[in-house]
């Protein structure tokens, strides 16, 4: 059955892979991000690449209210939009630690609390979360990305509960590691903070292996993510915890 779909973080990666996908099988896919020109190429195929921030509420509601008009309704909303900062907790300036959790978490409730309205309207609904092993594990110099999708976890948790009565799922992805841009801000949020920490061995040591895995191909395709989230999407029933 066709479905209409809201995916933030749709301009590269998983995001963009799997709006690829959805589109090819027929659902109305709408692809949010900042970078509204690396998605045309999902116009071309019959998407409809929408411009947001997640961290601007204007964006948000002007987006929701633009599918609410053409289509009645938001079957699916899969909060994908984030990214990782990476250094010692001694290093990381704090404003970038609020941006971290501003886009991973706020960003992420922001865009559901606009959402939820249609779905409980309609008693139906699908919110796909993406945290990340990284949202049950946590290695050194890591601090505010982990703590970023632990939150994502326990946020996720709690809107399950809650919106259970009103026959809305909510459905957690962690991936493991996956090629995308995301290696890259890892790599050179690294580097940023070993210019000057105290921790520069342990940080140039993770650079080196994170490098290393990459060479060994130690990622997998966003292809995996987007047979995924495609069986969430199509499933009746999609597996929750
Ligand atoms: P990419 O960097 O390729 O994609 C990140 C996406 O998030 C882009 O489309 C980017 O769009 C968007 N984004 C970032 N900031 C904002 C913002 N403020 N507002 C709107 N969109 C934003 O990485 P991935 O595909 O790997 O990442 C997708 C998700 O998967 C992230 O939440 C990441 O934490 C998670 N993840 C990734 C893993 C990996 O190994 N790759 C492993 C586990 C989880 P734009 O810049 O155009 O706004």
């Amino acid at each position: 059955m066709k479905k209409v779909i809201l995916i933030t973080g749709a301009s590269s990666g998983m995001g963009k892979e799997t709006a690829k996908t959805l589109i090819q099988e027929g659902h109305s896919v709408y692809t949010a991000a900042r970078r509204i020109d690396q998605m045309q190429d999902l116009k071309a195929l019959g998407g409809f690449p929408v411009p947001m921030d997640v961290t601007n509420i204007e964006d948000i509601r002007s987006v929701v209210d633009l599918i609410i008009k053409k289509e009645g309704k938001i079957d699916v909303l899969w909060n994908n939009a984030g990214y990782g900062l990476y250094g010692s907790v001694e290093d990381v300036a704090l404003d970038e630690a609020r941006r971290q959790l501003e886009v991973n978490v706020i960003g992420m409730a922001a865009v559901t609390q606009v959402v939820v309205p249609y779905m409980r309207k309609a008693k139906a609904g699908t919110i796909i979360n993406t945290s990340s092993m990284g949202g049950k594990m946590y290695f050194p110099m890591g601090a505010w990305y982990h703590a970023s999708k632990h939150a994502v976890e326990g946020l996720s948790d709690c809107l399950r509960l809650e919106l259970k009565p009103f026959n809305i799922k909510v459905v957690v992805l962690e991936p493991g590691f996956i090629a995308t841009e995301f290696g890259h801000v890892l790599v050179d949020g690294i580097s940023k903070y070993a210019t000057k920490s105290a921790y520069s061995a342990m940080i140039n040591k993770i650079i080196e292996g994170t490098k290393k895995a990459a060479e060994k191909g130690g990622s997998s395709s966003p292809s995996v993510i987007a047979n995924t989230v495609s069986k969430i999407v199509s499933s009746k029933k999609p597996k929750t915890r």
